[in-house]
């Protein structure tokens, strides 16, 4: 079947076909490590997931990339704050977003670029734009001519008279309706401190949107296949790297451009700035399962927005209990002993390869995952109605734990989950054991506690140390 998408440059349902068949490369825009993600980012992050997971699924073999920003106007102001260096105050938030799309079970992508080690890359792209009359110095930074791009505003369907050539604009971020040149690299300024480089273009740093220009390009080739976001990054920031990119290198940047939309709380885009948000700590703490939260991000189509209500998220830990219910009851099938029967009932057979077909071609429709799910659902009953009536061989059961974990290597939530989420537990409990060998009981202590956050208790006996989760 054709995997159709919803392409935000052309607006419209294209059919999807890569450069290099079976092969798929994609930029997703990662986190700006300046603080804690929050769930709208991570609603980003979990349908590039189940992008890069169905498209794994369909036999592609895919390379991903996702920046990581550790430089720009936000993580300077914080790092000054709280007087200690970039790096120190970027490193802690690095370390934070890994550890949480791992408890999110969020597939690690091939490449993970930081922007501060790739200035080079960045000062050679600019450079490149000043030969080609694209970019113009002004007071010691690089700007942007939008009005030698005529494309300019073609990803965002922007009217070009409402353009304003000439003027500039310093910050990284800003509405439609200050469309200006923008800068590239950013003269150095006191507020600075100690975060510049010295370069051919001056002494300063770059600009956010040139990162993901020059880190795309250097992993996944000048022409690519898939740039996702939120919808929040269509403008300016998409737009802005397809005039960087284009016009450096005078070729298509993207063929696919894919976007999600925002997750909403009491009716607002959640962000930062609004102070309306949680992270995956907050729902911790407040004893919420995150194969829950993972489910809840999943399961709404992703160009729709989502709202985020604790009505929902306990909805999502229902079927999740249901989904793992009766992963538990097929498990104790295929290894029930006195079960020697090796017959095939071919209903099952039917049921199973019916709802993989379903599962997929809603998938293959714009991951559409409304309908994916309900053959997850309709296929779990109408196992159950066979196995109440007639009971299943060993050889069903085997049908439909494969099936199950077919759909979960795209969801995330029944087997795999869990395994991800338990080999961190393992390292923090080997961690506090050292301590406690150690006779360094604060950090045992407090490894103790940390592991309660993430909702797990533990039990010394003379056997070890058991661990149990918080449902
Ligand atoms: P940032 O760290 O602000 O650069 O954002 C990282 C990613 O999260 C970007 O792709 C944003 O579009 C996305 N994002 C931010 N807020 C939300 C939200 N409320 N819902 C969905 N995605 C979001
Ligand atoms: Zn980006």
């Amino acid at each position: 079947m054709a995997l159709i998408f919803f392409n935000t440059y052309s607006r419209r349902r294209e059919e999807f076909k890569p450069i290099e068949s079976g092969h798929v490369r994609m930029y997703t825009c990662g986190p700006t490590v300046y603080g804690p993600a929050h769930l709208g980012n991570f609603r980003t992050y979990m349908f590039e997931d189940l992008l890069r997971r169905f498209l794994i699924y369909k036999g592609y073999k895919v390379t991903q990339v996702m920046n990581l920003t550790d430089v720009d106007d936000k993580t300077i102001r914080d790092s000054n704050a709280r007087g200690i260096s970039l790096e120190e105050h970027t490193i802690e938030y690095k370390e934070m977003f890994f550890r949480d799309i791992d408890r999110l079970n969020i597939q690690r992508a091939e490449y993970y670029p930081s922007a501060t080690e790739h200035i080079n890359e960045m000062v050679e792209l600019v450079q490149k734009l000043l030969d080609k009359g694209h970019a113009y110095k002004s007071g010691g930074s690089v700007y942007y001519r939008i009005s030698t791009f005529p494309e300019y505003g073609a990803l965002s369907h922007m009217k070009l008279e409402k353009l304003k050539e000439g003027s500039r604009i310093d910050s990284d971020e800003y509405e439609k309706e200050t469309a200006s040149d923008f800068a590239l690299w950013k003269a150095w300024e006191p507020d600075d401190g100690n975060v510049f480089w010295e370069t051919p273009l001056g002494k300063g740093r770059p600009g956010w949107h040139i990162e993901c220009s020059a880190m795309s390009m250097k992993y996944l080739g000048e022409t690519f296949d898939i740039h996702t976001g939120g919808v929040d990054n269509i403008f300016p920031h998409h737009e802005n790297e397809i005039a960087q990119s284009e016009g450096a290198t005078g070729k298509k940047f993207v063929n696919y451009w894919l976007h999600s939309e925002h997750l909403i709380i009491e009716g607002k885009k959640m962000a930062k700035s609004e102070g309306n948000f949680y992270t995956l700590q907050d729902l911790v703490d407040r004893g919420e399962n995150l194969s829950a939260v993972r489910y809840l991000l999943l399961s709404t189509y992703y160009r729709q927005q989502l709202n985020f209500t604790f009505e929902a998220l306990n909805a999502a830990k229902n079927a999740i209990t249901r989904l793992r219910d009766f992963r538990d009851i097929i498990n104790n099938v295929c290894r029930e002993k006195s079960n020697t029967s090796t017959k095939i009932n071919p209903e099952v057979e039917t049921i199973a390869q019916t709802a993989l077909g379903k599962f997929e071609t809603s998938l293959d429709d714009d991951l559409n995952i409304s309908p994916a799910l309900a053959a997850v659902f309709d296929f779990v009953k109408s196992i159950n109605v066979i196995r109440e009536k007639s009971g299943l061989s060993v050889a069903d059961a085997q049908i439909v734990e494969e099936a199950l974990k077919k759909f979960d290597s795209v969801l995330g939530v029944i087997y795999v989950a869990e395994e991800a989420i338990d080999e961190e537990i393992e390292r923090l409990i080997e961690k506090r054991n050292q301590a406690r060998r150690n006779k360094d009981f604060t950090e045992a202590d407090r490894i103790r506690d940390e592991l309660d956050k993430m909702g797990i208790t533990l039990e010394d006996t003379s056997s070890g140390t058991h661990w149990k989760r918080k449902l």
